[in-house]
C-alpha cells in the first residue's frame, strides 16, 4: 500500500553559485533505497540560517545543483522492509542530519549528531553511493528513519518545522546545563534560533534575560517572555550586571574579541556558555584564558540534537504549546529568492517556513 514515487525528485536550489540568490528548480535522482529508508511527500519546510550559508557558499561552493532545506515536515508514502517505528500515512520530521555510521562509540552512546560520518541533510554525501544530500524545498525526500521523527498530533506543521533543527539547537543546550525552573538564562541573539530557546527556557520555568547588540529587540523580547534585556552597546554593561546570569546560550553567529570576554562576566562562577551557532569558515572565537579561570567558567559547544533529543524535543514542545514565530511563504522559486534575500537582510520574525507545495510541484 504505498504512493507511487517519481524515479526523479523535483527541487529548488543552487545551480550556480555566483547567481546564488537567483534559486532555480531541478530534478535529482534519490539515493537508491536501503531497507531502513523511508520517503515521504513534503508538506513544509523551515528556512534555516544554514540554509542560506550553504547556499551562499559561506563553507565552500560545495556542489549543485543543490536543494536546501532540512526542517522537513511530510508525510510517509513509501517505507522499506527494514523499517520498524513509521508507517504509511504517518505525519514526520527531519532535521540537519540524515545518516550516522551507526557503529562508532559515539553513536554507540547515543551522541549520533557527534559521530564523525555524520551526513548532513542537505550539503551533505552519501558516501556509500558517491551522491550528494538533497533537503526539503523539494517535493518528496528519501531517507533513514533513524533521523525521521513521528510528529505529535498537537503539534501543527508549520510550528514543527522551524523546531527540526532551530528548536533543538537551541533546546539541547538548556538541557545540558540543568536549566530548570528559577535557573537565570541568557540568551544572546534573537533571531530564528535564538527566539525559540527563550521560548523554551520560559517553558522550563526559567528566568530569561535577551541579549542584544543594541534596544532594538527590547519590545520583541518582552512579547517572547523575556524576563529582562541587556543591550551591549550600553556603557558597562557587564559591571551593572555582573554575575546576573547561571546559563548563557549563544545563538549570535559572532562577537568581536573584546565583547565575549565582557558577556562572559555577567556568569556566576561555574556558569555555562554554550556556542550553538558557527561563524563563517575560518572566523575564530577569542577568549582571554584569564576571565575563563576567574570566574571558572564552563565554555561548551553544541551541534542539533540526537535522535532520542529530537523525540524528547517534540513531545517537550507538544505538552508545553511551544509556537515558533513563522512567516508563511508559498514555495516558488522567486519566492525562495525573496526569502534568502530576506534572510540575509536580518528581515524575518522570526522563521519562514516553505508551504504550499502541492501548488509549486505538480
Ligand atoms: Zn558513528
Ligand atoms: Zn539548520
Amino acid at each position: 500500500m504505498s504512493t507511487e514515487i517519481p524515479e526523479e525528485f523535483t527541487a529548488i536550489g543552487v545551480v550556480d553559485f555566483k547567481k546564488w540568490l537567483e534559486p532555480k528548480e531541478f530534478t535529482y535522482k534519490p539515493r537508491p533505497a536501503r531497507s531502513y529508508d523511508v520517503d515521504i511527500k513534503v508538506e513544509c519546510c523551515g528556512i534555516c540560517g544554514s540554509d542560506v550559508h550553504l547556499a551562499s557558499g559561506a563553507y565552500g561552493e560545495i556542489f549543485v545543483p543543490m536543494g536546501a532545506g532540512h526542517e522537513i515536515i511530510g508525510e510517509v508514502i513509501r517505507v522499506g522492509d527494514g523499517v520498524k517505528k513509521l508507517k504509511v500515512g504517518d505525519r514526520v520530521g527531519v532535521g540537519a542530519q540524515c545518516d550516522s555510521c551507526g557503529e562508532c562509540v559515539r553513536c554507540s552512546n547515543h551522541h549520533e549528531n557527534n559521530c564523525r560520518n555524520h551526513v548532513l541533510t542537505f550539503g551533505g554525501f552519501y558516501k556509500d553511493v558517491n551522491l550528494p544530500t538533497q533537503g526539503g524545498y523539494s517535493d518528496y525526500y528519501r531517507g533513514s528513519e533513524k533521523f525521521m521523527f513521528k510528529i505529535p498530533d498537537s503539534l501543527e506543521s508549520k510550528y514543527a518545522a522551524p523546531l527540526m533543527c532551530g528548536g533543538i539547537t537551541g533546546f539541547r543546550p538548556l538541557l545540558t546545563a540543568g536549566v530548570k525552573k528559577g535557573t537565570r538564562v541568557g540568551v544572546s541573539g534573537i533571531g530564528g534560533i535564538g527566539h525559540m530557546t527563550i521560548l523554551f527556557a520560559k517553558a522550563l520555568g526559567a528566568e530569561v534575560t535577551a541579549i542584544s547588540r543594541n534596544h532594538n529587540k527590547e519590545e520583541l523580547a518582552k512579547q517572547l517572555g523575556a524576563d529582562h534585556y541587556i543591550a551591549t552597546s550600553d556603557e558597562d554593561f557587564e559591571v551593572k550586571n555582573f554575575d546576573s546570569l547561571d546559563v548563557i546560550v549563544n545563538t549570535a553567529s559572532a562577537y568581536e574579541k573584546s565583547l565575549m570576554n565582557r558577556v562572559l562576566q555577567l556568569l556566576v562562577p561555574f556558569g555555562h556558555f554554550v556556542a550553538i551557532t558557527a561563524p563563517k569558515a575560518g572566523e575564530m572565537i577569542e577568549i582571554d584564558p584569564l576571565v575563563l579561570l576567574r570566574n571558572n567558567i564552563i565554555f561548551s559547544g553544541n551541534m542539533i540534537g540526537s535522535p532520542g533529543d529530537i523525540e524528547h524535543l517534540l513531545k517537550f514542545a507538544a505538552e508545553n504549546k511551544i509556537k515558533p514565530w513563522v512567516e508563511e511563504i508559498s514555495i516558488s522559486e522567486s519566492n525562495v529568492s525573496k526569502a534568502w534575500k530576506r534572510m540575509k537582510a536580518g528581515d524575518v520574525k522570526f522563521r519562514f517556513v516553505l508551504t504550499d507545495y502541492n501548488k509549486c510541484f505538480k
